[in-house]
């Protein structure tokens, strides 16, 4: 396998407190974070919560308002895009219809040399083969499918050896199954090259699935700065929890405390909830916590469990491997998943560890 690195260089980002504001609009409202070395960060959220001027700000196609961004400690501002070392893909592959693969690929060069000193024709090869399209530089874009096409718009992005790779929703054109193979391509390279990446997608699965770290955001702002599994199993805030998969979130009073757990009254059932370090709670607080469809347990027979819950089922959604209950406990609508679908009326219990506190009042 080919070096793609140009010289071992390593490359951190930091985004210190920037805004953008497009007159009364703030798009981005003082976003901090940082991107490791090697990383592969996204930034997900749902439509119009700042994702894609995130991005452009991080690759200088638009300017920030206020704050700044670092590039291994170094001030990107007024620094042009070309001159950022990112390579960048759109979702809409953006490839030229009447150049041949090869050539939209050697495209990318047009502003530098290839990188370790190898004809503009040897570094094409290469990426072609790190891409996964070998001898298909001849061909027209047109003659490829679109997840053919979008691996060729990001050989182009890496054709100049770029220090980072920004990637702004590379698979929503595609189908399901186009989207998931893309994924785990895409994931590969990344991780064979160890570029640094800047992900931007509204897929909240695809997000837990590619990334090493997720950033939610919402409304401008940062909501969680986390790993997919903690921000599955640890959302710290009622939107997270809600975005990010199914969920179940109740919302009660604490009526006593004891070492590591506390009795919560909740549509007037008492119930168990286990309390983590990160959570003092005194009686009378009103808190939020959530549980994930897959922690809760239908019983089928009479049982002496902790916590019950009487609910109606009101939908039973077969999907294949598993199947989404849809359920109705005291007025609020709770969701599991079994393996066959269910009828009537089910007694549902989870164990007290996994109910995990979103805020306390
Ligand atoms: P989507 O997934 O729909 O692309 P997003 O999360 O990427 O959404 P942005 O495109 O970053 O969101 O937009 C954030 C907000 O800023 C939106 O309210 C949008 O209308 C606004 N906005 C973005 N670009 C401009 C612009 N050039 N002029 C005015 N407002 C803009």
């Amino acid at each position: 396998v080919v070096d793609y690195d140009d010289g071992g260089t390593m490359t951190t980002i930091e985004l210190d407190t920037i805004s953008k504001r497009y007159g009364e609009t703030t798009a981005v409202d003082e976003i901090s974070l940082q991107v490791s070395d090697g990383e592969f960060f996204t930034l997900v959220g749902p439509s119009g919560c700042g994702k894609t001027t995130t991005l452009r700000l991080i690759a200088g196609f638009e300017s920030q308002t206020s704050g700044a961004i670092r590039f291994d400690g170094r001030e990107m501002t007024g620094v042009p895009p070309e001159e950022r070392g990112v390579g960048v893909v759109f979702q809409n592959y953006a490839l030229f219809p009447h150049m041949t693969v090869a050539k939209n690929i050697a495209y990318g060069l047009r502003f530098t040399d290839p990188p370790g000193g190898v004809s503009v024709g040897d570094r094409v090869t290469e990426l072609l083969e790190l891409v996964d399209l070998p001898g298909m530089g001849d061909r027209d874009p047109e003659a490829l499918s679109g997840g053919q096409q979008q691996r060729v718009a990001l050989a182009r992005a890496l054709a100049p050896g770029p220090d980072l790779l920004l990637l702004d929703e590379p698979m929503s054109a595609l189908d399901a199954q186009l989207r998931e193979q893309l994924r785990v391509q895409i994931k590969q390279i990344q991780s064979e090259l160890g570029i640094t990446t800047v992900y931007v997608t509204h897929d909240q699965e695809e997000a837990l699935s590619i990334s090493d770290r997720v950033a939610v955001l919402n409304g401008g702002g940062v909501e969680q700065i986390a790993t997919p599994q903690t921000i599955y199993r640890e959302p710290q805030t009622p939107f997270v929890a809600n975005f990010i998969g199914d969920n179940n979130l109740f919302t009660g009073t604490v009526e006593q405390v004891a070492a590591g757990t506390a009795r919560v009254s909740v549509a007037q059932t008492v119930v168990h909830i286990g309390v983590s370090a990160d959570h003092s709670l005194t009686t009378g607080d009103r808190v939020t916590f959530c549980i994930r469809p897959e922690q809760l347990q239908v019983q089928t027979q009479e049982t002496t469990a902790t916590n019950q819950l009487v609910a109606s089922v009101v939908e039973s959604e077969f999907l294949g491997e598993t199947t989404r209950v849809h359920l109705t406990w005291k007025k609020q609508e709770l969701r599991l998943r079994t393996t066959d679908p269910l009828a009537g009326e089910v007694t549902v219990t989870f164990a007290p560890e996994h109910a995990h506190i979103v805020t306390v009042n």
